[in-house]
């Protein structure tokens, strides 16, 4: 009987931005990048397992609520962790001093937190399949509309 385990569990692959149904193609085509376009741009399929990335039109419009969700989680994270090691207090300027720190934190990370969150996206409308070399992946073509590709 074949191995049919995939080496990544679901959080790693995630982390990853890899494909959710097979844990392994890559869903991004270049690796991180400080140019926009270069760093959003998707493989359109899963090189793997043919997964398409893109389900409907305008399907990472959601993705915003994410990329919304882990910035305050890592603003607080920041906070605790600001408050554990400098400290906060009334009486001077520390908490204004974590503001700034934490806003070029968010603009140093967009880059992966806007490509974590189409990952996360993703992961939770295509579900792990183990046997994903006996399955075709689920044909969305109908929901797909080429004149309005790229206008979200
Ligand atoms: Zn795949």
């Amino acid at each position: 009987m074949p191995e049919r385990k995939a080496n990544r569990g679901y959080l790693s692959s995630t982390l990853g931005c890899r494909c959710p149904r097979c844990r392994e193609g890559k869903l991004f085509q270049h690796s991180i990048s400080v140019s926009f376009k270069k760093n959003m741009e998707m493989n359109k399929d899963c090189p793997v397992c043919g997964q398409p990335t893109e389900l409907e039109v305008g399907f990472y419009y959601g993705t915003s609520y994410v990329s919304y969700a882990l910035s305050i989680g890592l603003s607080v994270a920041s906070l605790v962790a600001w408050w554990v090691i400098i400290g906060l207090s009334t009486s001077d300027n520390r908490f204004f001093f974590w503001l700034g720190f934490n806003a070029v934190l968010l603009i140093i990370l967009q880059p992966w937190l806007m490509r974590l969150s189409r990952s996360i996206w993703i992961s939770w409308f295509v579900k792990y399949d183990p046997d994903w070399k006996e399955h075709k992946p689920v044909d969305v073509s109908e929901r797909m509309n080429a004149d309005q590709a790229n206008n979200w």
